[in-house]
């Protein structure tokens, strides 16, 4: 994607070329001050990143003592978090706020989250680039279940695994929820790491440290997503971008702050994929993606009262989507007029097709002390257990789960050859 994306702040809007050299260029220029301190912070943000690529999947003894002489920028970084990053080499507010602008896909603000994982984010971002799959995101599953099935795999869809046992604390198989036995050496969870080992293994055959510790460990944002159907070209009022990122102030504190209390005029990321692929969209109309990152115990009221949704929460959907319209409408002015069609989804719709810990949308949360060896990590204490997927490392993000998918396997195929 070709720009990456343009940013909407109350003063003005800026647009995210995808080559890094033009977007270092385009800092420089707004920012003549810290011109030599922006190029310094993506030369460390490109070498860290790389770094980071470079690292063992395990550490022997000898690799501990020569990690600060061999790895002194993960060293270095290790502990701290963006924004400590980001003051060693730049003082102005706006021009950080502009850098980390695209927090909400590594859900939590610079002040929170690992200087490593965004440095990940923005390497990927800046220098592998965006990219969307034409079709939508379904072209892309259907791939992977092709190629699952090219290898004798077998994908049962509506079967939950509902039991991982254990003997000896070593896997022995699988029970599904039809009641179907599978025995198999060795399993590969990618579901959420609560549910893997508090229920399917059960808290009984853990260690009270491990399941202490998946208690306390802090689960990522969720979110609120609206899907609309218009009638109008946005490109009519001037909007071109794909991907566009909403703020009402360059305070990202306060505007994380302010989602987790429901301040839905705070922020919103839009897209508008039918721009990139109009095969999406029947002729003349268009989609629009509109997410905002949201607690899921967000006024309660997403609760569900006996298991089920009742009309509030129904009411809760179209008043918090009108209210998000209205935000997007500072980007496309009288979109509401437009809409044929919305449908929305809150933290519980996540949580019900994920089955994630509270609709997390990208695992465990990723402050410093939940990344790296810090996170639960692919080889589990129970033999024959490996972990795939965003609870696990490097963390959130279909680009980090696929490394982490193919981590997993080299690991397991290593010890079966
Ligand atoms: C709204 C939203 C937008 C996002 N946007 C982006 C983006 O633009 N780019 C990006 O890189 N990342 C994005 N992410 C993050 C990314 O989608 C996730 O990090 C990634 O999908 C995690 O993959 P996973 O395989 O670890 O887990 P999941 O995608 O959660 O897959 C787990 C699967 O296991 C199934 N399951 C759960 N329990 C069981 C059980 N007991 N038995 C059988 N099956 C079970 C679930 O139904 C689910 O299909 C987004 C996330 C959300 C929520």
């Amino acid at each position: 994607m070709d720009p990456l994306y343009r940013i909407f702040y109350p003063d003005e809007s800026i647009t995210i070329p995808a080559d890094l050299d033009e977007y270092i260029a385009l800092l420089s220029k707004k920012f003549p001050d810290e011109k030599e301190g922006i190029s310094k912070l993506f030369d460390t943000i490109k070498n860290l990143a790389e770094d980071i690529q470079r690292l063992p999947t395990s550490l022997k003894i000898c690799d501990i003592m020569l990690f600060p002489l061999k790895f002194p920028l993960i060293f270095k970084y290790y502990k701290k978090t963006f924004a400590d990053m980001m003051a060693d080499f730049i003082m102005d507010a706006k021009l950080k706020s502009i850098i980390s602008a695209g927090w909400p896909c590594a859900g939590l603000p610079p002040s929170k989250v690992s200087a490593l994982y965004m440095c990940v984010f923005l390497h990927s971002a800046h220098v592998e680039g965006f990219y969307r799959t034409k079709g939508g995101a379904q072209a892309f599953v259907d791939l992977l279940v092709k190629a699952l099935a090219r290898y004798g795999g077998v994908l049962q869809l509506k079967t939950k695994a509902a039991k991982i046992q254990v003997e000896n604390n070593r896997v022995i198989g699988v029970e599904t929820s039809k009641g179907e036995r599978v025995h198999a050496k060795c399993i590969v969870s990618n579901i959420d790491a609560r549910q893997t080992f508090l229920n399917l293994i059960g808290r009984e055959k853990l260690n009270r440290k491990f399941s202490e510790r998946l208690e306390r460990m802090e689960p990522s944002i969720s979110f609120f997503q609206a899907w609309l159907g218009i009638d109008v070209d946005p490109r009519n009022n001037g909007v071109n971008e794909s991907e566009i990122l909403y703020y009402s102030s360059y305070n990202t504190d306060e505007i994380y702050d302010s989602c987790l209390t429901g301040g839905f005029e705070s922020m919103c990321a839009i897209s508008i994929p039918s721009l990139l692929d109009p095969n999406l969209a029947p002729e003349g109309k268009h989609v629009i993606g509109i997410l905002y990152p949201v607690s899921y115990d967000f006024e309660q009221q997403w609760m569900m009262e006996n298991e089920k949704r009742g009309q509030e929460y129904q009411n809760l959907k179209v008043k918090v989507t009108n209210r998000l319209i209205k935000t997007v409408e500072r980007v496309v002015p009288r979109l509401s007029e437009h809409i044929i069609v919305s449908e929305a989804a809150t933290p519980l719709t996540l949580g019900r097709y994920t089955l994630n810990y509270k609709g997390a949308a990208y695992g465990w949360a990723h402050v410093p002390d939940q990344v790296g060896t810090n996170r639960l990590q692919p080889k589990t204490h129970i033999k024959g257990l490996y972990l795939a997927g965003h609870w696990t490392t490097p963390g959130g993000g279909t680009i980090a789960v696929a490394l982490s998918g193919k981590t997993t396997a080299e690991m397991i195929l290593k010890k079966q050859i």
